[in-house]
């Protein structure tokens, strides 16, 4: 029996959380572990709450079911948290952890120090998707519980590109494409497909980028006038930095827009050197070593010389 099963079957009340701004994996997991829980004890009191999810991951069963607010709720038996690296990233929903009986946190970032009650975190695991198949009893997974699962797998691990793709992922995918799963779609769709204005920030985006420390690393910038000007909200600048790190020599990628005067979300990905959980986690943020972020402020130029002095000491 799991840590999960385990717990899932003593609690009368659950409620499942993500990280702040969920992403494919975060809204992937949570939504595996709600339709889970939800069709497999039908006496447990379920509640999801996470920040708006993207609607292009409206395909997912539950989807609808989300809780977007804080609500009075009694204290839940359990509270499940998901993809989620630490306490603050819960965002306003993390007091339910604070209120619930008992805690498991399932995560893959090795920026995350075990902060629930018990803490099942694999930082080899391509995603938390991949983390939670193993906690789940593998014969119940249906058609739906499959492809939140394969959506969470598919986009943090870049559709099977990035280095924490490991032969135990493919076994998985290849266990959940075999549920019937509509599997081109979810790349094509949730991945690949972009708006017409996606499309042009990306490329102005790209035109605007600028090369230093000899071609090695690269950073580009979206203002907030550019966002207004465009139209578009920082969801449609997803892809943006996965761009920039593909580019020939580059070791080292920086993307960041701007969230309010002199405050930027930065976003960095290496490709064999660079550990960029470490610098993220520096300047108050986390991740992965190769895809970390934080929030910093001061310039663009503050920024970018910041970064370059911790990216040049790792490069030397
Ligand atoms: P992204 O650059 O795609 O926003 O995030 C890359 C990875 O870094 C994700 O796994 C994400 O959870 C993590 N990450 C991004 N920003 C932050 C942050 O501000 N704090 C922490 N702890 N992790 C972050
Ligand atoms: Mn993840």
């Amino acid at each position: 029996m799991t840590k999960l099963e385990e717990m899932l079957g003593s609690a009368r009340s659950l409620v499942i959380l993500g990280h702040v701004n969920p992403d494919g994996d975060c809204a992937g997991s949570c939504l595996a572990m709600y339709n889970y829980a939800e069709k497999y004890n039908p006496e447990l009191y379920v509640r999801l709450y996470l920040q708006p999810v993207p609607d292009k991951f409206s395909y997912l069963k539950g989807y609808d079911r989300i809780g977007s607010e804080v609500c009075q709720e009694e204290p839940f038996d359990l509270c499940i948290c998901l993809d989620c690296s630490d306490r603050e990233r819960l965002g306003e929903f993390g007091v339910y952890l604070e209120s619930a009986g008992r805690s498991l946190c399932i995560d893959h970032h090795v920026t995350n120090q075990g902060y629930a009650g018990e803490n099942v975190i694999a930082p080899g695991a391509s995603s938390t998707c991949e983390v939670l198949y193993d906690q789940l009893d593998q014969s119940l997974i249906d058609q739906d519980i499959a492809a939140c699962l394969y959506t969470g797998i598919i986009h943090d691990t870049g559709v099977f590109r990035y280095s924490s793709t490991s032969a135990r992922t493919m076994e998985i995918a290849g266990k959940l494409m075999e549920k019937g799963i509509d599997f081109t779609g979810i790349i094509d769709d949730t991945f690949f497909r972009k708006t017409y204005l996606q499309s042009q920030i990306l490329g102005r985006a790209l035109m605007e980028s600028i090369r230093f420390l000899d071609g090695r690393c690269i950073f580009t910038v979206v203002k907030k006038q550019d966002m207004t000007f465009y139209g578009v909200g920082p969801k449609d600048l997803d892809g943006i930095v996965d761009h920039l790190r593909t580019i020939e020599g580059v070791e080292c990628a920086i993307f960041m827009y701007e969230t309010d005067s002199h405050m930027y979300k930065v976003s960095m990905r290496s490709n064999h050197i660079v550990d960029v959980s470490r610098i993220a986690s520096y300047f108050g943020g986390g991740g992965h070593v190769r895809a970390a972020g934080c929030t910093m402020s001061g310039s663009v130029h503050d920024v970018v010389n910041n970064l370059s002095g911790h990216i040049e000491k790792q490069l030397l």
